[in-house]
């Protein structure tokens, strides 16, 4: 296969995004060579027990992030769509932009330990390449059915994630940042400040529109 337009899709709740967030987001586009690349925020998980920001201040969060930097892009068809909404189905229409390109997409150690949990987990494979990335405090902890998918879907090279269109599990080291949005919430509930985790001007945003005061 000829090396065609590849799409990555970095998928979470962003509740708030971080630094964690936009180094490994940075990195796994350069290491992968992807062209196209998106964050996508969640709508409403129907995995968690839901968010803490609204869809509509989450995602002006991250177009804060990437304002100054062109080459991250934001897709917000999650949010768009209001209501529960599933990365399969969000996968499914990637798939048709995609043609038969690949489609990659990434999770960090901790989402990957739970990906057995997501609504018609097994499509997912199907339909993608999964790449995980090393994440603090997170190690490999998978049921063993989900072990043995990742087992027999396993690379090394990433080189072979542009052989086919999905199916392959890759693992990608990125910068170890032990920074979560939980932990930003917390600091802003407790009355901390939570600068030097996150871009000042998320920080100024939260500010404003006083959210997280509740934790
Ligand atoms: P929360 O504490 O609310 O769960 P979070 O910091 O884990 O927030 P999410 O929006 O849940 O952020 O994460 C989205 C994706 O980014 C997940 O795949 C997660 O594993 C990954 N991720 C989050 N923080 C980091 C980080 N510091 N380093 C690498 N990956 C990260
Ligand atoms: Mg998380």
């Amino acid at each position: 296969m000829s090396r065609c337009r590849a799409i990555g899709v970095f998928g979470g709740t962003f509740d708030p995004v971080h630094f964690g967030h936009l180094r490994a987001a940075t990195e796994v586009k350069e290491k992968l060579g992807l062209d196209d690349f998106r964050l996508l925020p969640a709508g409403n998980p129907p995995h968690r027990r839901g968010t803490h920001a609204d869809g509509v201040h989450r995602l002006a969060m991250l177009r804060l992030a990437v304002a100054d930097h062109p080459d991250l892009a934001v897709d917000d068809r999650e949010v768009r769509r209001r209501g529960a909404s599933y990365m399969v189905d969000t996968l499914s229409e990637m798939r048709e932009e995609a043609g038969d390109c690949p489609l990659l997409l990434m999770v960090g150690q901790d989402a990957a330990n739970q990906l057995d949990k997501w609504h018609r987990w097994q499509d997912l494979f199907t339909l993608a390449h999964i790449v995980i990335m090393t994440r603090p405090k997170a190690s490999h902890d998978y049921s063993p059915t989900l072990a043995a998918q990742i087992d027999r879907r396993r690379v090394k090279q990433f080189e072979r994630l542009y052989e086919q269109p999905a199916g392959r599990v890759a693992y990608l080291e990125v910068t170890q940042l032990a920074i979560s949005s939980t932990e930003i919430r917390r600091h802003i509930a407790a009355g901390r400040s939570p600068r030097f985790l996150l871009p000042d001007r998320i920080l100024g945003y939260i500010g404003y529109h006083r959210l997280y005061t509740g934790g």
